[in-house]
């Protein structure tokens, strides 16, 4: 068994391949800086398991975001993962929230921006939320956006997050049964998040497909980890400006960034201030960390 793990897998004898994913740890840090309501958590924890599962087969150096964005309570959303399965995200909501996820996402769309490290621009496909579900409406991005035919579910508490992503193989859907296909979406809906209590192991894979012949693959880790670092902090300052970033510091006598994903605190004083924005900087100076 396995936590915080993403475990890929090929069906033998149908031209499907897949991916289950379960969260522990990584979701706990995740959730650790914020306090939100359960069906904010609800639908973060699902973007969680869905943008590992769709990273964990990115064949470059990069990251995938996912970002919700609309006119419900749930003001926005974002996911991110990295190739190398480094995973963080958070959300931003109005006071009081709604169970239904179409009724908390409201009239939204749905981004999801490929970067690859070493080009400029970025791939992104958009999609319209529609529907009472995040996997769903990500269902829905796969056959629009990229043409694979997929089976998503995706489970969530305040304990685990957890998911499969079951895809046609591009390239050989006429040797797929209409039948068989359907069957792999049913059993693959039925995966609560109780059937994770044990992590996502073979156990689990073979218990759900018990019918069909599975090659699986080494499973993969994934952790939370954020990309903050002063050194962001310092460019972000520059984007601001100077005489903003003073006029600040001359009120409050610091400004305060705060990492809206891990909940670091990072000051900077009016000597920091005057570094950033003096015309030769000197980086990595330890006295003026
Ligand atoms: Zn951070």
């Amino acid at each position: 068994m396995f936590n915080d793990a993403v475990l890929p897998f090929v069906f033998e004898s149908m031209p499907v391949r897949g991916a289950i994913i379960q969260l522990r740890d990584s979701w706990r840090d995740m959730q650790a800086a914020h306090d939100y309501p359960a069906p904010v958590a609800g639908v973060l924890g699902q973007a969680a398991a869905a943008t590992a599962l769709v990273a964990h087969s990115l064949k470059f150096d990069g990251s995938i975001t996912l970002q919700i964005s609309g006119d419900g309570p749930l003001d926005m959303l974002v996911m991110q993962c990295t190739n190398s399965l480094d995973l963080r995200g958070m959300a931003r909501h109005q006071p009081i929230v709604p169970e239904q996820f179409s009724e908390l996402v409201g009239n939204a769309r749905c981004a999801i921006t490929l970067n690859h490290d070493k080009q400029e621009k970025p791939y992104q496909g958009i999609v319209s939320v529609k529907g009472e579900t995040l996997a769903g409406c990500l269902e829905d991005y796969f056959v629009r956006s990229v043409q694979v035919p997929s089976h998503l579910q995706l489970v969530s508490n305040r304990d685990c997050a957890a998911g499969i992503l079951l895809q046609q193989m591009p390239g050989e859907n006429g040797q797929l049964d209409a039948d068989d296909w359907r069957r792999l979406g049913f059993l693959a809906a039925t995966l609560s998040p109780e059937d994770f209590t044990a992590g996502a192991g073979v156990g689990l894979l073979r218990k759900l497909f018990s019918e069909d012949d599975l090659r699986v693959f080494a499973h993969r880790d994934l952790r939370f980890r954020c990309r903050c670092s002063r050194q962001r902090v310092e460019n972000l300052m520059r984007i601001l400006g100077e005489k903003e970033a003073r006029a600040v510091c001359e009120e409050l006598g610091k400004v305060e960034v705060i990492c809206e994903y891990c909940g670091k605190h990072r000051s900077l004083d009016a000597v920091d201030i005057s570094r950033v924005f003096a015309d030769h900087v000197v980086t990595g100076s330890d006295t003026l960390h």
